[in-house]
């Protein structure tokens, strides 16, 4: 790739802020209400192009096509599950790639979106964090995979979840503008209720994220219980122990009032046992919260397997008899690679 004068790089017109493209309109001797007009074409109908935008004079496209940048993602590859769910691996413009998945049911088009490429919380049994981080998207980038996916199944979305590649909370900023911009309803107006982050546990940000103002969801891998457990399979967050997330999402729930999601994926002698049971069922007895069971995806050349259906279910009973509401996650795209960043492995 050549090296890019400073001079000639355009800015991503879906990373500018609104007093930014003010200013930029301004300069080029444009009235204010062109900024609305823009924004409706780059949020709400993913032009990918400044000719699109017919209601824009001319010689302003061409200014603006010679300023700046309409982001956009190249599909490099996808594949389709027999229930529906479609993969996709996009590229931007720098040549970074990441992954995001549609899973359509009959009335819902739910979105997961990648905040990071690769990542660098290197969970044992999670095949992105094998491979370390390569970089955080920008909020428009996150945005852009969605916009995709809207066009791909050319339907309106109506959830997204940050439970691609990365760690939405080590990219924080980013992750809450490209929130805020799909519950605008100058964006995607997809309800905050229905716009997911999952972390792995970075305390601070747990925090900060429950003083938002939008309902926006919470989700927490949790895995195990056990302080050695957890540890082992999840080196990235051992300094935030389970005694702190404990009293974080005790906060969380006091502060917002809405229900935190813990995910749990079980693998076969590890997270499983009696004993782990035991104590996730004391982690999450009184307190509110849904705990969602997740079946382990194979990923390829890995030391964990699966647990049994049967085992699954004794977690669900067990839970449900002490007063946590638990459900086993069907799991989408199991015959496509989409666990995470699977994918993007197999073509290295
Ligand atoms: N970094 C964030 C979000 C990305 S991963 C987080 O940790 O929550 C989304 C979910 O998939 C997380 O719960 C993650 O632990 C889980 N996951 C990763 N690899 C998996 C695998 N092989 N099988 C099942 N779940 C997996």
């Amino acid at each position: 790739m050549q090296p890019q004068d400073d001079s000639t790089k355009r800015q991503s017109i879906l990373d500018m802020s609104e007093h930014e493209l003010a200013d930029l309109l301004a300069e080029l001797g444009q009235p204010a209400f062109r900024a609305k007009q823009i924004r409706s074409w780059v949020w709400e109908k993913g032009a990918t192009s400044f000719d699109q935008m017919t209601n824009l004079p001319k010689s302003l496209r061409e200014q603006l096509a010679q300023r700046c940048d309409l982001g956009g993602v190249t599909e490099v590859a996808r594949q389709e599950s027999a229930d529906g769910s479609r993969k996709y691996l996009v590229r931007y413009g720098d040549g970074t790639a990441v992954e995001c998945v549609g899973m359509p049911t009959k009335s819902r088009l739910t979105v997961c979106a990648s905040t990071q490429a690769g990542c660098g919380m290197q969970c044992a049994f999670c095949a992105t964090g094998a491979s370390g981080l390569t970089r955080s998207l920008t909020a428009g980038e996150i945005y852009q995979q969605v916009l995709h996916v809207r066009d791909d199944f050319d339907a309106r979305i109506t959830g997204v979840v940050m439970m691609g590649q990365g760690e939405p909370f080590a990219n924080y900023e980013q992750t809450l503008a490209a929130l805020r911009r799909l519950n605008d309803p100058n964006g995607m107006g997809i309800g905050a209720r229905h716009l997911t982050v999952s972390t792995c546990g970075i305390i601070p940000m747990i925090t900060r994220f429950s003083k938002e103002p939008e309902q926006f969801t919470l989700a927490v891998s949790l895995h195990s219980a056990v302080q050695r457990t957890r540890d082992a399979l999840m080196p990235g967050v051992k300094r935030y122990s389970l005694l702190r997330l404990y009293d974080a999402m005790g906060e969380y729930a006091n502060r917002t009032g809405r229900r935190p999601t813990y995910e749990y994926a079980l693998i076969k002698g590890v997270n499983d046992t009696d004993e782990e049971l035991a104590y996730l069922c004391d982690f999450c007895r009184n307190t509110l919260c849904h705990v969602n069971l997740i079946q382990l995806n194979d990923v390829s050349g890995s030391r964990f397997q699966p647990s049994s259906p049967e085992r699954a279910n004794t977690f669900v009973r067990r839970l449900t008899s002490v007063g946590v509401e638990a459900t086993i996650r069907n799991s989408r795209g199991a015959d496509i690679d989409a666990a995470c960043g699977q994918l993007r492995q197999r073509l290295g």
